[in-house]
């Protein structure tokens, strides 16, 4: 039994990793912050995201540490009557704690691997639900990257027991481990035999065959160095059943085999890109066919299109403004989304057509007398009327 007064809270996480359910006196109890004198829930600490679960019946949202004293910060109101001295129990979510025992003695090898096989250190970790980052400060090949994620796995396979040890004075500055900082007091330092000791303050699996299996599912470059992103046992199996299922959907989708999916794609696209060039070349035919047709008018020779480019549409302008008295514009678009238009004249100023439309549609755009080019949000029938055309 621990002195009520102590002000660190006791790491019973450290005595047993697998332990879920635990008792406990309250040291403090601030609102909806718990103090007690021991506790299986592990703080957000060494990038680790902390333990969830219930403590007093109450949902524990948050667990943080500070100067050794754990504080638990619930999502509901203490229960009325317990104070100071009182006894209340606790429950971890268990598979959430293995799962970050899996990703984080999962990191552990991989660092240990990459720093002894290519020198880079470790010098970030993230574990949260969302994903699981791992920092290192150097370049890396896709091959290097693969070396290691096999040797991980290799090392997963033989099943290896993992120590912790409180190192402490002498023994801590001169026994060989990673992460070794300017550390005053004890040490913890968590091995697996022939892999990788590390200097390391969160619960670990007691073999390494409990990882499962280990899967790189990211790399980008990150400062002078790489962030590559792991997922073990269960979570990397979800992501297999994820992307197991794309593909094989994807596949029965285009009748074709996972492994031809690509290609096919890839073909398809190209397909697309041909016949959008096909669509855009038909379309510029048909207008300049139907400018060809159009009639000299003392009026305004206006051409609706659902689209077409921009150089098409400059050349139809400049063959129909020589036959038109006042405008010749061809607007693209339809009457939902509104319309580009470019509109031209030999005989009048092209922007008092911009200007009509402006003033009565909140139209923008501009030019020279001779061409105008611009948006607007109208329907056709609108426009025709207002720039008073004849119909074509
Ligand atoms: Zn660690």
């Amino acid at each position: 039994m621990q002195d009520a007064s102590a002000v660190r809270t006791q790491k019973l996480y450290y005595k047993d990793a697998y332990q879920t359910s635990f008792s406990a006196r309250i040291i403090s109890a601030d609102g909806r912050d718990l103090v007690l004198d021991q506790t299986l829930f592990f703080p957000e600490e060494g990038g680790q995201s902390p333990d969830r679960g219930i403590l007093a019946g109450c949902t524990v949202l948050d667990v943080q540490i500070r100067d050794g004293e754990i504080h638990h910060i619930l999502g509901d109101p203490l229960p009325a009557g317990l104070t100071p001295g009182t006894e209340v129990s606790g429950e971890i979510d268990g598979p959430h704690r293995f799962s970050n025992m899996q990703q984080h003695s999962g990191e552990h090898l991989f660092s240990g691997i990459m720093y002894r096989r290519f020198g880079l250190e470790n010098i970030g970790f993230h574990c949260s639900d969302r994903e699981v980052t791992l920092d290192y400060n150097g370049p890396l090949t896709a091959e290097q990257l693969q070396a290691v994620e096999r040797e991980a796995n290799a090392a997963i396979v033989k099943n290896i027991p993992s120590e912790v040890r409180f190192l402490y004075g002498e023994e801590a500055k001169t026994a060989v481990y990673r992460s070794k900082l300017d550390l005053s007091g004890e040490v913890r330092v968590v091995t697996f035999a022939g892999v990788d000791a590390c200097a390391c303050c969160a619960p670990h699996v007691a073999r390494t065959g409990e990882i499962g299996c280990l899967k790189v599912v990211g790399v980008q470059n990150w400062k002078s160095g790489v962030r590559v992103n792991i997922l073990c046992g269960a979570r990397a199996m979800e992501l297999f059943d994820r992307d197991h299922a794309l593909i094989t959907g994807l596949s029965r989708y285009l009748t074709t085999s996972p492994e031809e999916v690509f290609g096919l794609v890839t073909r398809m696209r190209e397909e697309k890109a041909a016949l959008l060039t096909r669509i855009r070349q038909m379309e510029t035919e048909r207008l300049l066919e139907r400018v060809g047709r159009a009639e000299a008018t003392d009026g305004s020779i206006l051409f609706f299109e659902a689209s077409l480019e921009q150089k098409p549409a400059r050349e139809a302008v400049n063959a129909l403004a020589s036959r038109a008295g006042k405008y010749a514009g061809i607007f693209i678009g339809n009457d939902r989304e509104g319309y580009r238009f470019i509109i031209g004249s030999l005989h009048a100023d092209a922007r008092e057509a911009a200007n009509l439309l402006k003033q009565a549609f909140n139209a923008r755009g501009g030019g020279q007398p001779a061409m105008v080019q611009g948006s607007v949000k109208a329907a056709e029938a609108q426009i025709r009327t207002l720039l008073s055309t004849v119909h074509t």
